[in-house]
C-alpha cells in the first residue's frame, strides 16, 4: 500500500516537473520571436537620425546609436510596443 502511494506521488512529481519544463520551454520560445536566434525584438533599435539598425541588449530606455552617436529613446524608435 505504501509502495503504491509512493509511486503515485512520484508520478505526480514527475508530471509537475515535466509541465514546468514544458512551460519554461514554451515561454522561452515565445520570447525569442520569429527568428531562431536568441535575439529579442526589444533589443533591436532603429536610429531615428541615420536609420541605422543596431542591437542593444541592455534594457535601457535610451540607447546611443553606434554610427552617429545620437540618442534614441524607446518611444521614438520604430518599434511597436508589444502588449501581448
Ligand atoms: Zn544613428
Amino acid at each position: 500500500m505504501l509502495n503504491v502511494d509512493f509511486s503515485w506521488a512520484l508520478g505526480v512529481l514527475m508530471l509537475a516537473v515535466t509541465a514546468a519544463a514544458a512551460a519554461a520551454f514554451l515561454s522561452l520560445r515565445k520570447g525569442r520571436g520569429k527568428s531562431g536566434l536568441s535575439l529579442d525584438a526589444r533589443h533591436v533599435w532603429l536610429c531615428a537620425i541615420c536609420t541605422h539598425i543596431y542591437i542593444n541588449t541592455k534594457d535601457d530606455k535610451i540607447s546611443v546609436c553606434p554610427r552617429c552617436g545620437s540618442y534614441n529613446s524607446r518611444d521614438s524608435a520604430a518599434r511597436r510596443p508589444e502588449k501581448s
